[in-house]
């Protein structure tokens, strides 16, 4: 189920003094089975940019194709692009209201006329996805469970759905650092078990950078960059008018080989850092 962005325009408000225009010139696809990170500061366009991925917004201009069709066209449905392109809100736990984490994530499903049985597979298949326990939960309060278990209900809430493709605005926003890290691996297993496409939007280099394979960069309503996120990194200078930044390990070896240092200036990780120090001082003869 691609997704196709061709020359997309948004403006808010448009022939108003509050006309804001959040998006100029859109050109962007969505292939499936990759995971995709969406970045760039506040007010960059992120959240505008996705939610024309499901018919949430229409384009000022432009169009927006889901597995080859343009969804504004008249004859498309657009509770079924919806149902196909999974969007997670940021801070989706506000959008929680039943009584119970069951009835929560059958609220989707059961808006599209599912049965019960097929219903309370999904229910359970999708709790089981982003890691809970679904006896432990189901009956319970969504309000009783924890920030990240509310978060990953949410998330629940939109794979009952079995939507192709999964969009998440900034996911672990408010997390502490263990639910932020428990969130980011669930979201890896995702897409390596079930083979999702997923779509993950951050102003924070670090998450993405460590679990999307290409970034799309956006800067003041564009697409700045856009590729492999080491070939990304190393268009350092981009990053840092876009307010951005790399990884802090990344910043740590960059500096290494403006000191005239032999390494590796596309790591990523600790633990790559790692390898690439001991290397490092190994060549030097300081360590064996
Ligand atoms: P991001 O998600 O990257 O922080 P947004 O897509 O929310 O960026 O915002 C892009 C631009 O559009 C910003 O200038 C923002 O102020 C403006 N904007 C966002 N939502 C609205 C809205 N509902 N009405 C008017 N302007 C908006
Ligand atoms: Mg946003």
């Amino acid at each position: 189920m691609p997704i196709r962005v061709e020359n997309l325009c948004y403006t808010y408000n448009p022939g108003t003094p509050f006309a804001r225009t959040a998006l100029e010139d859109i050109n962007l696809e969505i292939n499936d089975g990759e995971f995709v990170g969406i970045i760039g500061e506040t007010g960059s366009g992120k959240s505008t940019l996705i939610q024309h991925f499901n018919g949430l917004l229409r384009p000022t201009r432009g169009r927006v194709l889901v597995d080859g069709v343009d969804i504004w066209q008249k004859d498309v449905r657009l509770k079924d692009i919806r149902q196909k392109v999974g969007l997670v809100f940021q801070y989706p736990e506000h959008q929680l209201f039943e009584e119970t984490v069951f009835a929560d994530v059958a609220f989707g499903p059961r808006n599209m006329g599912l049965d019960e049985d097929e219903i309370g597979m999904r229910v359970r298949r999708a709790l089981e996805m982003v890691g809970l326990d679904f006896e432990a939960v189901k009956a319970r309060s969504p309000f009783e469970l924890s920030g990240g278990e509310m978060r990953r209900v949410a998330i629940a809430g939109v794979l009952a759905m079995e939507p192709s493709v999964l969009v998440l605005d900034e996911p672990v926003s408010g997390l502490d650092p263990r639910g932020r890290d428990e969130l980011l691996q669930e979201l890896t297993r995702l897409h390596e078990k079930f083979e999702y496409t997923v779509v993950l939007v951050s102003h924070s280099m670090e998450d993405v950078a460590r679990l999307a394979k290409r970034l799309v960069v956006m800067h003041r309503g564009r697409v700045v960059a856009d590729g492999p996120v080491r070939d990304v990194f190393r268009m350092m200078d981009l990053l840092r008018e876009t307010g951005l930044g790399v990884p802090q390990v990344t910043e740590l070896m960059l500096e290494l080989a403006r000191r005239g240092k032999d390494v590796r200036t596309d790591v990523l990780t600790v633990e790559e850092a790692k390898v690439e120090l001991l290397r490092l001082l190994r060549s030097e003869g300081r360590v064996r």
